[in-house]
């Protein structure tokens, strides 16, 4: 079944109000076994409306519309779904009485316009709106397009829910698919491109299963998605080969969960040294409920002044091997790590950009971590512009750390 949504309104073509209703559609479809195969904003033009139904009718077997049900000028959508189909509107005298008792509930009278939302095409059945006044429209099998549904919702989120809740959705009920279940694997230290390429094969082998790479600065994750754990449980066996000690995690969370997890279930402590990433690492880690269980803290040791006076680092060795340098970089872990007592110690050194300083090009960064068995220091080069760079590093670090706590 192609189902299609269609979000109207032209507040949502600019940046002042986000579609939210096809998100949540999105979600609810997905509950019934459903889901998109299109979605369009769409702003409030009759051509452009018009010339969309068009499209939709011919490709989709299920419509659903929200916006543009109002009393204003700008509000059209059952007129051009009418027009599209041939037929007239007309009006419901359930949701006449409707739109009446809400007024009458409220002590207002209804305006000539508020009349016009209760015009339903002809052939179609209103949707009541129980905290509004424009009523939705259900439409099966319209004119020339037989076993087709159109749906059209109020733009208001309440009002559009609570239809979708108490009466779009059971009549649906006999439509829905079998329920799918998705495996979320989150991979880090991998471009997105060489992970296409290294699943290609297991991707293939369970190729009648829909999958999607999704790529952010910090983390890759792997999603498939199926009717029954047991093929998704074949999935994961498959997978773990292949992505290695890149599998980060299986299910929710991200690359920060994973290092605190792994750091709580040794029961061991991290402090970190933040010169680049300026307290963005902290940030990342504290943003995870329970950080406090492993991580103690730090310090943001930005200039070199501070690299002394709070870690203690000699100035002498500043100014011979510079800031951006495995020298400085260990010795910060090293500091870090005995200032707080903690099993670990994290330092990330690096230029992030736009000017460069000193001999190291943008995007040069130093990780350090010190623990049980001593330091070790990696040297990356990192895209991207300042932003980038910065949490790209953070990533990186947490990345070598988590790989450090397996190897210890
Ligand atoms: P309408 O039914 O088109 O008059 O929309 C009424 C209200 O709902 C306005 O405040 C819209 O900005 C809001 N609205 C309409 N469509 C959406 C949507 N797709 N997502 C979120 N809000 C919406
Ligand atoms: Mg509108």
């Amino acid at each position: 079944m192609r189902i299609e949504c269609i979000a109207i309104g032209t507040e949502l073509l600019t940046t002042r109000r986000l579609d939210t209703n096809s998100v949540w559609l999105g979600e609810r479809l997905a509950d019934l076994g459903l889901a998109f195969h299109r979605k369009t904003a769409v702003g409030d033009n009759r051509e452009d409306l018009a010339g969309l139904i068009r499209e939709a009718l011919t490709r989709s077997d299920l419509i659903l519309t929200t916006g543009g049900l109002g009393p204003t000028f700008d509000d059209f959508t059952k007129e051009l779904f009418a027009e599209a189909l041939g037929v007239a509107l007309v009006e419901d005298a359930g949701a006449r009485a409707d739109m009446l008792a809400f007024y009458t509930a409220r002590n207002r009278t209804p305006a000539q316009s508020n009349f016009k939302q209760v015009l339903i095409p002809v052939g179609a059945e209103p949707l009541r709106n129980p905290v509004g006044t424009a009523p939705g429209v259900w439409w099966q099998d319209p004119p020339g397009h037989p076993g087709a549904r159109i749906v059209m919702m109020p733009g208001v989120p309440r009002e559009m829910k609570r239809m979708w809740e108490d009466q779009v959705e059971p009549r649906l009920q006999p439509l829905a698919g079998e329920p799918t279940q998705t495996l979320r694997m989150v991979v880090a230290g991998v471009p997105e491109s060489t992970l296409d390429e290294r699943t290609r094969d297991v991707r293939e082998r369970h190729g009648q299963l829909e999958w999607t790479i999704l790529a952010s600065l910090t983390q890759v994750e792997l999603l498939v998605r199926a009717h029954d754990s047991a093929t998704l449980a074949q999935v994961l066996t498959d997978m773990r080969p292949v992505l290695g000690h890149d599998l980060v995690s299986v299910g929710p969370g991200n690359l920060e969960e994973a290092v605190l997890t792994g750091l709580e279930s040794r029961g061991q402590t991290l402090a970190v040294a933040e010169s680049m990433t300026g307290g963005l690492l902290s940030a990342r880690l504290t943003a995870i409920p329970g950080a406090s269980r492993s991580f103690l803290g730090g310090a943001t040791v930005y200039s070199p002044a501070a690299k002394t006076a709070l870690l203690g680092l000699p100035a002498s060795l500043l100014a011979d091997q510079g800031t951006v340098s495995e020298a400085t970089t260990h010795a910060l872990a090293v500091a870090t790590r005995q200032a707080l007592g903690a099993t670990w110690g994290l330092a990330v050194t690096g230029n992030a950009g736009p000017a460069t300083e000193g001999t190291e090009p943008v995007g040069t960064v130093y990780i350090s971590v010190d623990g049980p068995r001593g330091a070790s220091t990696i040297r990356r080069n990192i895209p991207g512009d300042r932003p980038d760079v910065q949490l790209r590093g953070v990533a990186a670090a947490l990345n070598f750390l988590r790989r450090q706590l397996d190897l210890a």
